[in-house]
């Protein structure tokens, strides 16, 4: 059973939350993590987790940067509930809002020009005061301004007393009212400002909860005064819960930031994560429920909460993320890394024969691409081109050797690993050298690289004729040319 601990507004509401992205060209993964905890903390009390689509920054709200935000959301199996909300469809009733805010008294135009505001502002500076509109038309009648003039509408802000928020992640959090100026609902063309538009949706959505980065928590203090302004105006302006989310942060303590690398999800793809592990990293990322590591999907529903969020900043860290991933890897289906993996190796990639070799490969890979990287071997054509290591490790002696080895892998019936094992070590053990000798060169001529898998694995993964074609490839090499001249 769901708890509600950790829900006051669930008391008599179903749990709506909402992840509300800003198109930016990329998903950034401090963005994905908030969008996950929404979607987790809507799905463990059995509530609504939507999706709204911050598109009011008309250069950078593409639809291939809308388009980077749904795959990558669809690739951590985030689904959200109902269509996508865009806020840029909404402008008509943000203005909306402003007007009826503006009829009840709750807000007022203001007729300031941008030199006298700016005037204010330098006053301010030079007498070492906070920058903040000072409320000159409060209190004027509209019709001082001169005729047609521009206009914002601005919120009538509490002059006295605090605005307090107990934030479920950052608990009791208060600003003096006197902090919060009376900022721009509507700018002068007629526009919403961010800070109107994000509360009406909110509102409209009926979110009960807002959980975001913590960047936004100064926002959450003047959002609440359009909430309250508006309580007397329309119904269902009910406060949320706010839950403000920690940032994070590198491995050296700084915001994280492009110098610290990769930031956006579909980056993480490319490096070959797997969407489970990014899943439950960004979940651990922040967030935790005593020492367990792992989480599946359903887990992870059934356990979050927001008591488990961690105050302080949380430190990425790549090598965690990376041997998460191995770990992953080796639980995931085989059939489906290799369907993964053919798509990275190309045409050539058999999915059958990847799905054979998983359990060998996969227990080396801590990404997908190395794991690809891994299995190259299986698909390489005849000549198979040799990386330098490899080539140099295939001396006369070497290839002599070879030619004695395919002589006796071909009478060799039973092309097991058991079997191969077998044969080599009493071939080793006449030439009395150890395995490891004999395997390297037999290595290189199989795969064309000095690392695979084990060797016997390679044997039975190629199968008897093809084994033999590449051993016999290098093997014949130096020797065929002695035939041939004598
Ligand atoms: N669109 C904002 C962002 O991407 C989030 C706004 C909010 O969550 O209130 O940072």
């Amino acid at each position: 059973m769901a708890s509600n601990s950790d829900n006051p507004a669930g008391a008599d509401r179903p749990v709506v939350t909402r992840f509300a992205p800003s198109p930016t060209g990329f998903l950034h993964i401090g963005n994905a993590r908030t969008g996950l905890f929404s979607w987790l903390y809507a799905r463990h009390h059995g509530g609504k987790a939507l999706l709204r689509i911050e598109d009011t920054d008309k250069k950078r709200s593409t639809q291939e940067a809308i388009d980077v935000i749904l795959d990558g959301l669809e690739w951590l199996g985030l689904e959200f509930d109902g269509e996508p909300v865009y806020q840029s469809q909404r402008a008509d009733r943000h203005a909306e809002v402003a007007m009826k805010l503006l009829d009840a008294g709750q807000a007022y135009k203001c007729f300031a020009t941008p030199e006298e505001l700016a005037e204010m502002r330098e006053q301010q500076r030079a007498a070492k005061q906070p920058m903040r509109y000072d409320g000159r038309w409060r209190d004027r009648d509209p019709s001082e301004a001169p005729e047609g003039a521009p206009f914002v509408v601005r919120i009538k802000t509490p002059e006295g007393g605090e605005t307090v928020i107990e934030d479920a992640v950052q608990g009791r959090v208060k600003v003096d009212n006197r902090e919060i100026d009376d900022f721009i609902l509507l700018r002068a063309d007629g526009s919403p400002t961010y800070m109107l538009a994000v509360v009406v949706d909110d509102m409209d959505m009926g979110c009960t909860h807002i959980i975001r980065g913590d960047d936004h928590l100064n926002n959450a203090f003047r959002q609440l005064q359009v909430i309250r302004a508006m309580q007397g105006i329309e119904d269902g302006w009910d406060e949320p819960v706010y839950a403000h989310i920690p940032l994070i942060h590198g491995n050296d303590g700084a915001k994280l930031s492009k110098r610290h690398g990769a930031l956006g999800v579909r980056d993480y793809r490319e490096m070959g994560i797997l969407p489970e592990t990014l899943f439950n990293y960004l979940l651990r990322l922040g967030w935790g429920h005593g020492d367990k590591e792992e989480f599946t999907r359903e887990e992870a529903i059934a356990l979050f909460d927001l008591a488990g969020v961690n105050k302080g900043p949380s430190r990425f860290d790549m090598k965690k993320l990376l041997n998460m991933n191995g770990n992953y890897i080796r639980q995931a289906d085989d059939a489906r890394l290799a369907a993964i993996a053919a798509k990275q190796i190309g045409p050539q990639a058999d999915v059958d024969l990847l799905t054979k070799a998983m359990p060998v490969l996969k227990t080396r890979a801590r990404d997908m691409n190395e794991l690809a990287d891994g299995a190259a071997f299986l698909f390489k054509t005849r000549p198979l081109e040799m990386t330098e290591k490899a080539a140099s490790l295939l001396d006369d002696e070497a290839r002599a050797r070879l030619s004695q080895i395919s002589a006796r892998l071909q009478g060799e019936s039973d092309w097991t690993i058991e079997a191969l094992e077998a044969n080599l070590k009493a071939y080793a053990e006449e030439l009395e050298l150890g395995l490891g000798k004999l395997a390297q060169p037999l290595r290189a001529a199989l795969t064309g690289q000095t690392t695979s898998p084990g060797i016997f694995d390679v044997l039975v993964l190629l199968g008897k004729e093809e084994s033999l074609a590449r051993i016999d490839a290098q093997a014949q090499t130096s020797t065929a040319s002695v035939n041939e001249t004598g």
